[in-house]
């Protein structure tokens, strides 16, 4: 990705990168297990099933926020999410005091 747009909040260009290579590493997992899922299992799979398409319909979310250059904000009060934050849940939306 080269033309990341340069708004990604408190992010460095290498953090970012990081970041997004750790969601497409998410991303390629995620529907690879929903794919194996649907071959494999049957409705006790469901529960297991729908967290981890959240799970994937975040990690999106979160690769469409990158790309429209608001990635590393908190979507409800707009604060930088600390890259700390960002390194153990790249796709969070939320920082530490709107998640609660
Ligand atoms: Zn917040």
């Amino acid at each position: 990705m080269n033309t990341l747009p340069d708004t990604n909040a408190h992010l460095s260009m290498t953090d970012i990168r990081w970041l997004v290579n750790e969601l497409n590493t998410d991303r390629a997992r995620l529907a690879r297990a929903l794919a194996l899922m649907d071959e494999t299992l049957g409705d006790e799979a469901a529960t297991t099933r729908a967290q981890l398409e959240s799970q994937h319909d975040a990690v999106l979310a979160a690769l469409d926020r990158v790309a429209r250059g608001s990635y590393g904000l908190c979507e409800r009060c707009g604060e930088a999410i600390p890259y700390g934050r960002l390194l153990v849940m790249p796709e969070v939306r939320h920082c530490v005091g709107c998640q609660r």
